[in-house]
């Protein structure tokens, strides 16, 4: 638990997003980041609950408090390696998942949930920025072959699971 009394002192709040009439000229990200003080507050206001439902709303059973407590320390490495120990896309999953950790949140009881998802994609911006996120070859190939059909996260999070123990897998998308 990064800070016990955090969830007393910060209240959940959420990254401006570039407005409107902005966004429609690109396809840039347009929801900003979090400073620096902003994200380690917002990762302080986790209780590190003793039952943390956190876990069961999440489809992917991401471990939530574990990652909020690095983030608190700054330990980005660490934050990163929980965090795809059981996600392989956090890029998208930070970005377009509906979050059902949050409504399973137990500060959201009675107080607005943790901003998970947001510090959920913090994690792995900052992984791309520090260099974390590599290619990684498996150790020894089994000569076994997979296909896949359909490239949406499912098909792909199999696919690089079977890749990451030797299967040489081809994905297929119409
Ligand atoms: S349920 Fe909410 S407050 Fe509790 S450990 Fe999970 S994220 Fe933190």
């Amino acid at each position: 638990m990064g800070k016990p009394t955090g969830f007393t002192e910060f209240n959940r709040h959420l990254p401006a997003r570039v407005p409107v009439a902005e966004r429609l000229k690109n396809y840039d990200e347009y929801v900003l980041r979090y400073s620096d003080n902003e994200l380690n507050e917002q990762s302080a206001r986790c209780m590190d609950c003793g039952v943390p439902f956190c876990h069961n709303g999440c489809p992917l059973g991401n471990v939530i408090p574990e990652f909020n407590d690095a983030v608190y320390n700054k330990d980005w490495k660490e934050a990163y390696d929980i965090l795809s120990s059981t996600n392989n896309f956090p890029e998208f999953t930070g970005r377009i998942c509906p979050a059902p950790c949050e409504s399973a949140c137990v500060l959201g009881i009675n107080k607005p949930a943790v901003a998970i998802e947001e510090i959920e994609k913090h994690i792995i911006e900052i992984a791309f920025e520090k260099g974390f996120v590599q290619a990684k070859q498996p150790n020894i190939r089994t000569g076994k072959k997979v296909a896949v059909v359909g490239s949406g996260p499912a098909g792909l999070a199999a696919a690089a699971q079977l890749n990451s123990v030797g299967h040489q897998v081809t994905v297929f998308e119409r």
